[in-house]
């Protein structure tokens, strides 16, 4: 059987694991047969990088470096066979995939450089004897739990800046899309010293027994928020640290002078880019009534306009299918409120009967009578774009902050008091205006409210990961 952890540089199976089975969503043919670790296997999976530790946290800032960078350059020598293995467990096209696995590699090179950088800093003594100098000291063992909808990607986010950080880290990458993360597993068995970075798949009780284990010094954590209050509530416990990125709902406003066109694509695109499954999809559309006919009338024609089929088939389509039984069920839910609720179905609303496997539901737009709805409420995770149109913008801002999330709000305005005016006001940790970018390793990445805890990625991400010691010398 394939191994389903690399624990301590060595590819491994447990024995008493229960069967796991890796479909492709898109045809529910069987990937692969794995058995699931358990939380025994946890512990394993901690000494060994509490092993580890303490020669990997010695080890000398451009010495690891070089060990960053041989794992980028190893996962971008490998990106192709990655998207392919991960295409087919996801669900996403193809390239997309791609594209996953290279910014893997380039999230990596980020963090080698980092390996290098400035940790400490000389402070004036308060008295002409004393010199005061501090120290950036890796906290110890780092868990990384990460979800499905970017395995590989959301993964290296976590792991690259605890290990530039000097910390030794267990991944516990989701059993709905083990296969690409075993893989960077494998990979650092052969760039890195054994034990530094462990990989071990597994659920809920995976997830929690790495939590509670007191060895782990630091819990980074991407997934909904209901996961996200049970971990910092585990954590508390043992006064682990935590780095909470969570659930978004993210809003859209368009304004009367906006781009129309261009809004509706591109917002069409954030919406249903991976089958909508991403934090940052936007989520709550809100439009200036002036123009709402128009820009439902081009988002709708964009839904249409896109391709929906198998990661892997040729031509590569422009969406997959929803990766999860539980994730189509929640669309279907949503849709069928809404239309309950009184929205209009501008386009889809169902799954593609004339596909295989029953997972594709097509891109959906709604035209929404209020925000009573769950999709205008709750993250719906899937493609559903709903429109609400708005005569006052003001109110528009007000319900965007309304909800409890604070991921992402995009902003399409023409007018350059306006677009600062609503990107100040929007209560999230990323701004989009007339664009809907983001995301990318360079830039910190943040949900207010109950969308994050702490930050990642940008400038100052191995905060989370270390202890600033004051040494006070006496002279
Ligand atoms: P999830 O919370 O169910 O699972 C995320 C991870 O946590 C998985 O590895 C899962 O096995 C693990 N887990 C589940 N229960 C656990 C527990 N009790 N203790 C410890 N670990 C546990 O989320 P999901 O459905 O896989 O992912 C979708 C969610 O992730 C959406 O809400 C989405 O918005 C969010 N997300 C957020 C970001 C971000 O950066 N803010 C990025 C991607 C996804």
């Amino acid at each position: 059987m394939p191994e389903s952890m690399w624990i301590d540089g060595e590819g491994q199976s447990p024995a008493a694991g229960r069967p796991l089975i890796v479909q492709d969503p898109a045809t529910a043919e069987t990937v692969a047969e794995l058995a699931l670790p358990g939380p025994r296997d946890v512990d394993r999976a901690v000494a060994a990088a509490q092993r580890a530790w303490p020669g990997w946290a010695r080890t000398p800032g451009p010495e690891r470096q070089r060990a960053l960078e041989r794992m980028a350059d190893a996962l971008a020598a490998r990106a192709q066979e990655i998207g392919e293995v991960l295409s087919r467990e996801q669900g996403k096209p193809y390239s997309e995939a791609v594209k996953e696995a290279e910014g893997a590699a380039e999230a990596f090179r980020y963090y080698a450089a980092e390996c290098v950088r400035p940790t400490g800093y000389a402070i004036p003594g308060s008295k002409a004897s004393l010199r005061d100098v501090t120290r950036a000291e890796p906290v110890g063992v780092v868990a990384a739990i990460s979800p499905w909808n970017y395995p590989v990607l959301l993964m290296a986010w976590k792991v690259a800046p605890a290990l530039a950080a000097g910390c030794t880290v267990v991944a516990k990458p989701p059993p709905e899309t083990p296969l690409s993360p075993l893989i960077v597993g494998q990979i650092a068995s052969q760039v890195l010293a054994p034990g530094v970075l462990n990989v071990l798949v597994g659920g809920p009780d995976v997830g929690e027994a790495l939590v509670r284990d007191p060895r782990v010094r630091a819990v980074t954590f991407t997934g909904s928020t209901a996961t996200g209050r049970r971990i910092a509530r585990l954590a508390a416990e043992s006064f682990t640290r935590v780095t909470l990125e969570m659930g978004g709902q993210c809003p859209a406003l368009v304004f009367a002078d906006a781009d129309v066109e261009r809004a509706a694509r591109e917002i069409g695109y954030r919406a249903f880019r991976n089958a909508g499954q991403i934090c940052n999809a936007v989520n709550r559309i809100f439009v200036d009534r002036r123009v709402a006919d128009r820009f439902v009338a081009a988002l709708g024609a964009y839904a249409d306009s896109l391709r929906l089929g198998p990661g892997l088939s040729d031509p590569e389509p422009d969406l997959g299918p929803m990766t999860t039984a539980a994730g189509l069920e929640r669309v279907r839910q949503h849709v069928a409120d809404a239309l309950a609720g009184g929205a209009r179905l501008v386009t889809g609303g169902q799954v593609r009967s004339d596909l295989p496997g029953q997972r594709f539901f097509a891109p959906t737009v709604l035209e929404v009578p209020h925000v009573r709805l769950r999709v205008m409420q709750e993250e719906t995770f899937g493609p559903v774009a709903p429109v609400l149109a708005m005569d006052d913008m003001d109110d528009a801002i007000g319900e965007a902050n309304a909800l409890p999330y604070g991921l992402v709000g995009y902003v399409y305005t023409t007018d350059l008091a306006t677009a600062v005016r609503a990107g100040e006001a929007l209560e999230v940790g990323t701004v989009g205006v007339n664009n809907v970018g983001g995301g990318e390793v360079y830039y910190p990445y943040e949900g207010y409210k109950d969308s994050g805890l702490g930050w990642e990625l940008g400038p100052g991400s191995l905060e989370p990961f270390v202890h600033r010691k004051h040494i006070r010398l006496a002279v």
